[in-house]
């Protein structure tokens, strides 16, 4: 399976294709007919990753797992609940979520994120996967203490660097249950499979397209287990998805 990166040198900016532990430059339209070329000298050892795909906008589905709505102490919805994540805080893996001063608690939230690989509207459930181009890591950070004072969920997800995508997107167009897991300094808060989410892939796709267009590169985030918990300057907040790889962030308070 390809591992789609979109990747910087000190002269250029441009996607690759992870295959077979080696990284290939592509040539063509990384949402419709590529080819694999010549390989990126170093690997990716020797390149900046950057955001796999530059969302129009982060669609998220909140309380999408039975135990984290039970941790957060409410019931469960009986139509997803959706709000969306501006695409001023897409940031990538190694790049650093910055605490705004005086929100109160920020919490990491890891989840699966849906990469939409062609224009969508009004997509039935049969043929959602269709529109989809592959799957990437998605940390949803939230100031949970605005989260709880607001209505509207714009201010508390919204924030600048809030929300960390990547490190690439597999190209895959199965919904078969991936591992999702969140980590913070190397311990394991989070740990369930997208086999427990109340509405499946599918089933969103469906739902978020019959309400809006959805544009290649914009993304499904599917919502997030239990486990969630605060985030401190200095820690370093990892979320890991089976067969995608790890997406790695820094944080530092401001
Ligand atoms: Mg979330």
């Amino acid at each position: 399976m390809d591992h789609l990166y979109r990747v910087a040198t000190r002269d250029d900016t441009f996607h690759a294709v992870q295959r077979d532990g080696v990284l290939l430059r592509i040539s063509g339209d990384p949402f419709g007919a590529y080819t694999a070329g010549v390989p990126v000298d170093g690997g990716l050892a020797r390149v900046r990753v950057l955001p796999p795909v530059l969302p129009s906008k982060i669609v998220c589905v909140g309380l999408n797992y039975t135990d984290h709505a039970a941790e957060m102490g409410k019931a469960l919805p009986a139509e997803p609940l959706l709000f969306m994540k501006p695409s001023t805080a897409v940031i990538g893996t190694g790049d650093v979520i910055r605490l705004p001063p005086g929100v109160g608690q920020v919490h990491h939230e890891a989840e699966l994120g849906i990469v939409i690989g062609r224009r969508a509207h009004r997509v039935p459930r049969a043929r959602a996967l269709d529109v989809v181009l592959g799957f990437t890591c998605v940390n949803d950070v939230t100031a949970r203490d605005l989260q709880q004072k607001d209505v509207q969920y714009t201010r508390a997800k919204g924030f600048d660097t809030f929300a960390p995508i990547g490190p690439c997107v597999a190209i895959d167009r199965t919904d078969a249950p991936r591992r999702v897991e969140g980590w913070v300094n190397g311990e394991r808060r989070q740990a369930s499979d997208t086999g427990q989410l109340i509405f499946g892939l599918a089933a969103l796709i469906e739902f978020v397209t019959f309400v809006m267009t959805l544009e290649p590169g914009d993304i499904i985030s599917t919502g997030t287990p239990s486990g969630v918990g605060p985030l401190v300057g200095g820690d370093v907040v990892k979320v890991q998805v089976e067969g995608i790889g790890e997406l790695s962030n820094p944080v530092e308070q401001e």
